[in-house]
């Protein structure tokens, strides 16, 4: 049988729109099922990618075939005897990593958003014949894709093959003009193309992640699952976002957070970049390759439930740092901070106190994905409070086991025990494997941690390494933990406020706080504070010079109506965390943590 094929042209750059025409030799004899995905793996949202077909249609022999719609984003094809060519126009306005973008400038695309899925044919292999721009702005454009080439051109366009559904959709695409940097790790080939303006020192970011991605390959204690590896950064002016795929991943950046030749240091911008491709990178092993049984195999079309997504994304997360502490990127004060930060995420959302993170992961499709201003309330997030679990539980095992055993070891056979197509995690797989490696006293450890919305014991696991978990007020929305301050307000509103436009806007509403209580909700516009024109810094000022019990004087813009509110202040809550490593740490906790941190 003759491969599908998909043909794809960045047919209209200006209108957005990429062509596709997809072949499929011998349809199913009682008329070929096709549908487009609802979902992308790693996005846990329903966004009905078919809604941006914009004209579809279907013949063979060089006549008409109908296609009878189904549903939202599947067609049945009219039985016909030869080739069936399905041909179509995608409208691609998504910046995000998750859709597919075109314009005159560059185009991006992942499969899931522009592919069809032929029914009954998902593990054939598949051809993806990729055509050029025929824009003269365009004549330069090169590809950028992890996708196995059969037969390119010296810019990458031309046949590329992939074996099945699942690997032509997981190879997401870029194209335009990029620069490319070039490095190997533990052996592998690995690029990084950046797209859009930038001023980055290529040289150094190849250097920083081939310290990291070696560090990843050997923790496996493995060869590389792939052969080549391609991280594809959108640089904007303001963006942060990633998404993991079996050989690449595609991050957004914003310019800024890219190292400068002329800084050689570390900042807290270029850190947090470096942490998110170590995440992305993490991701090739946790998620990619070690799935839960519930994401094997993918349905397209609708929600794929599971309650382990703690184990995906906050194991990843809980490594992604610690990486670059271990690969020599950053130092142990500079990871405690980031973990002083994880810590204070988890603590200053109350939703921590009503959702635990195996629902968060259940239901991350209708509200983790689906955040509005009551989130923080009502929402746990399984990647921060995910994290700080696998802390809990990398300490324990370690204290357990005389430090002989680590989380360390766990994902390891993990790997080794799941990470092949087809063997998924079930949902109480991991915990198994945990207690294994880690001691039956592990048991319990679940059940408060991952099954109750108990506060996680932190200052306990962190006392075993000599580290003390300080925790104060925060200075404003902008503080996000991991440092004392010198001076704290002594009483708060409880809101997230952002400035817009000049005015003032309440973001978030803390449940229980003193704006909740006088009436105050999210979305309102502050006009005046105590009489004053509004503003974020006269807002700070006023609360600089109150104590709980001091009543404001709020005027506020709900729609149209001007509302008047009297907060009275409370005593700030006591929920930014900064670490700190004891003075007087006996030589037990200074090696507990050093065989932790590897610092010794
Ligand atoms: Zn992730």
């Amino acid at each position: 049988m003759s491969n599908i094929t998909y043909e794809l042209s960045p047919s209209d750059p200006a209108a957005h729109l990429f062509r596709v025409r997809c072949r499929i030799p011998e349809p199913a004899a009682e008329g070929q099922r096709v549908s487009m995905p609802a979902w992308i793996p790693g996005s846990y949202l329903i966004r009905d990618f078919a809604k941006n077909i914009v004209g579809i249609r279907a013949g063979s022999d060089g006549r008409p075939v109908s296609m009878q719609p189904l549903d939202k984003d599947s067609w049945q094809c009219a039985p016909c005897e030869n080739e069936l060519l399905i041909e179509y126009e995608v409208y691609a306005g998504d910046p995000s990593v998750r859709g597919a973008k075109l314009d005159t400038t560059k185009g991006f695309f992942n499969g899931t958003s522009v592919f069809l899925r032929v029914h009954g044919r998902e593990h054939d292999e598949c051809v993806l014949s990729l055509r050029p721009p025929d824009t003269e702005a365009a004549a330069k454009w090169k590809v950028a894709t992890a996708m196995t080439a059969s037969s390119v051109d010296a810019q990458g366009f031309g046949e590329y093959r992939a074996n099945g559904y699942d690997e032509l959709v997981d190879h997401p695409v870029a194209m335009g003009r990029f620069t490319l940097g070039r490095f190997t790790a533990d052996g592998v080939e690995h690029e990084i193309a950046l797209f859009g303006r930038h001023y980055g020192d290529l040289k150094r970011l190849c250097s920083d992640l081939k310290h990291i991605c070696e560090h990843h390959i050997r923790f496996f204690r493995d060869k590389a699952p792939f052969p080549h590896y391609l991280f594809i950064v959108m640089v904007v002016g303001e963006g942060y976002g990633g998404l993991e795929h079996r050989a690449s991943s595609t991050l957004i950046c914003s310019r800024d957070h890219l190292p400068h030749s002329s800084k050689p240091g570390m900042n807290d911008a270029y850190r947090e970049f470096l942490g998110l491709c170590s995440h992305e990178y993490f991701h090739s092993w946790n998620v990619k390759r070690i799935r839960p049984a519930a994401f094997i195999p993918f349905d397209y079309q609708k929600e794929n439930y599971t309650g382990l997504l703690w184990v995906f994304e906050g194991i990843t997360s809980y490594y992604d740092d610690l990486a670059l502490l271990r690969s020599g990127r950053i130092d142990a004060q500079s990871y405690l901070e980031l973990l002083g930060q994880m810590i204070t995420r988890v603590l200053r959302n109350r939703g921590r106190l009503r959702q635990t993170v195996a629902e968060s992961s259940y239901y991350a499709w209708t509200k983790f994905y689906k955040p509005d201003e009551n989130t923080a309330n009502a929402v746990v997030s399984y990647y921060s409070k995910g994290a700080l679990i696998a802390l809990g539980l990398d300490l324990l095992i370690r204290q357990n086991t005389q430090n002989t055993k680590s989380l360390d070891d766990v994902m390891v056979e993990l790997w080794t025990r799941y990470g092949r197509p087809e063997v998924g995690v079930e949902e109480y797989g991991f915990e198994e494997l945990a207690c294994k490696t880690g001691g039956e006293s592990l048991r319990g450890f679940f059940d408060r941690t991952v099954r109750s919305t108990e506060d996680l014991p932190l200052d306990e696991w962190l006392a075993v390494c000599g580290i003390k978990v300080n925790l104060r007020a925060s200075e404003s929305s902008a503080d996000k933990g991991g440092k004392p301050l010198a001076k704290i307000p002594s009483a708060e509103m409880g809101i997230t406020l952002k400035e817009e436009a000049g005015l003032v806007r309440v973001v978030h509403v803390g449940e229980g706080t003193a704006a909740q209580k006088a009436g105050v909700w999210a979305g309102d516009l502050i006009m005046a504070c105590n009489g004053l024109k509004a503003g974020l810094k006269r807002i700070a000022f006023e609360l600089s010079h109150a104590e709980p019990g001091d009543q404001f004087v709020l005027h506020v813009f709900r729609g149209d109506e001007l509302l008047v509110f009297h907060p009275v202040l409370q005593a700030p809550e006591i929920t930014t965390c900064y670490l700190e490593v004891d003075k007087d740490s006996t030589p037990q906790q200074n090696a507990a943590r050093a065989a932790w941190l590897w610092t010794g």
